[in-house]
């Protein structure tokens, strides 16, 4: 598991790594997808390290919760009111490489149903 020492989200909350921010709040730090899978792809990263929401939401439910309103603010600061999908990867079988807890929202086309 990943720690702050070695967390590449944990740098770029701290400035040390160049990212594409969006919006930042007391508990979460914004920024755009280095490799954006729809037209809006945006990282809402909770700045307390956790590897994942359901871990972050047994540490802290204050700062998962606060993360959920964050997503919602950055899909209206967007331009989508209601209508974006979020997705928490969550393990290796899910296909999660950055073990810091982040939600991707993705904007701006149709998605498929089921998930690949
Ligand atoms: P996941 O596979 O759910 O762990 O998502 C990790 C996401 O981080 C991927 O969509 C990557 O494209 C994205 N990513 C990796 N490095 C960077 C970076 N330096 N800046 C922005 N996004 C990144
Ligand atoms: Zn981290």
């Amino acid at each position: 598991m990943s720690t702050p020492a070695d967390c590449l989200f944990c740098k770029i909350i701290a400035g040390e790594i160049p990212a594409d921010i969006v919006a930042e709040t007391e508990l979460s730090v914004a920024f755009r997808d280095i490799n954006p899978q729809a037209p809006t792809h945006v990282l809402v990263v909770p700045r307390l390290h956790q590897p994942d929401i359901g871990s972050l939401a047994a540490a802290d439910p204050g700062s998962a919760v606060a993360l959920l309103a964050d997503v919602r603010a950055v899909a209206r600061a967007e331009g989508f009111e209601d209508n974006y999908r979020l997705v928490f990867n969550t393990g290796a079988d899910a296909q999660q490489t950055v073990f810091h807890c982040h939600a991707h929202v993705f904007a701006g086309r149709e998605f498929g149903w089921p998930p690949g």
